[in-house]
């Protein structure tokens, strides 16, 4: 099948031909076969590279899983927890933490400004977390927060650091090391169809894990814990998707993380110079916009410029979330799309329907 619309949104990405075909391949049965836990642990092993030495978790479920894991398998009634916000995805973590039973503490900033130290530092100081909350890129706005100065506040009142990373994580460096659980996804910047999140948990948070009593089965990561290694699987595994993970992987590794960072800082820039020769500036401060996703301030206009740019152009991309749905035009240039082709591409498009 031909399909010549590209796809500029951040996430789901466009997937690579080597990725298509891999998933095409034939699968073995995951709980029976022992090659296939053989397969799984080298995978395991590859996504080391990206997301650091602790454990790495795959589950079968699109980031949302991911998210929602974290939170139904470190929180309980009682649990207390610090939601540091400056978008949706910030504030969309209290949601999870209070389905769950959790008290949810929000220290916000507004959506175009950086994190709000301050307020995090007097919330810590207010009385005793047990787990917080972040956002690396908050897609959304095309906002990455520096993690670095929220990470030491944490270490320092001994609280588990839970990060949201889904459309940052191989486009841009992530303090996986400093993380408890990372969470990432395969359809932002691995470039594999959306269906797996992928989690990095850290020693300090299996012990809580193993602690808390979660009503949910499917979200639970504690069966996850040394699986692989006592071959088996809580649930059959979706080997095609893990196939076509596997071939994103080597892929990125081939390449090497430096080179893919610095892919993505380039063509972000590119995105951003060509923007501004069109008069259009990024919707968050200067100093906080992400490489792997450009927000655009288009007030009013987001869905008529996508409109074209899809009927015309065949280019995708995606509008604002929220109150902003119309105001914010989004350019993914993450994980196969951070080319400067597709990214040209994209923005000689939006010179012409913006004329
Ligand atoms: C994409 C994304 C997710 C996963 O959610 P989707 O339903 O795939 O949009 C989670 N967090 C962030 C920051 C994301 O960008």
């Amino acid at each position: 099948m031909t399909d010549d619309r590209l796809r500029m949104t951040p996430g789901p990405t466009e997937v690579p031909a080597a990725v298509r075909e891999r998933m095409a391949e034939p699968t073995p049965n995951p709980d029976v076969e022992p090659a296939f836990f053989e397969f799984y642990r080298e995978l395991q092993g590859k996504l080391g590279s990206i997301l650091g030495d602790d454990e790495v978790v795959i589950l079968g479920g699109e980031g949302i899983l991911g998210l929602e894991a974290a939170v139904a398998s470190l929180v309980e009634p009682g649990t207390r927890v610090l939601c540091v916000s400056n978008g949706l995805y910030g504030e969309g973590f209290a949601d999870f933490v209070e389905l769950y039973g959790g008290e949810a503490v929000t220290a916000s900033a507004p959506e175009t400004a950086a994190y709000d130290l301050e307020a995090i530092e007097s919330t810590l100081a207010d009385g005793a977390f047990d787990v917080a909350t972040l956002v690396h890129c908050e897609t959304p706005t095309g906002v990455l927060n520096d993690l670095d100065p929220v990470l030491d506040l944490l270490e320092a009142h001994d609280v588990l650091s839970v990060v949201d990373a889904v459309s940052s994580l191989g486009g841009t460096p992530v303090p996986v090391e400093r993380i408890d659980v990372a969470i990432g996804a395969t359809q932002k910047c691995l470039s594999a169809p959306p269906g797996l999140s992928i989690l990095s948990v850290s020693e300090a948070a299996w012990e809580r894990i193993e602690a808390t009593e979660t009503p949910s089965f499917y979200a639970n990561l504690d069966p996850w814990r040394g699986a692989a290694e006592e071959e088996w699987f809580p649930y059959t595994h979706l080997s095609s998707n893990l196939y076509g993970l596997d071939a994103a992987v080597d892929r990125l590794l081939a390449e090497g993380l430096e080179a893919v960072f610095d892919r993505h800082r380039t063509v972000a820039e590119r995105c951003r110079e060509r923007g501004r020769e069109l008069g259009l500036e990024p919707y968050p401060d200067p100093g906080l916009v992400s490489p792997t996703v450009t927000a655009f301030h288009v007030p009013g206009r987001a869905g008529s410029l996508a409109e074209r740019l899809r009927e015309d152009h065949g280019i995708v991309l995606a509008t604002g979330l929220g109150e902003r749905a119309d105001d914010v035009l989004r350019v993914g240039h993450m994980g196969h799309n951070a080319r400067p082709e597709p990214v040209e591409r994209t923005m000689d498009a939006l010179a012409d329907v913006l004329e």
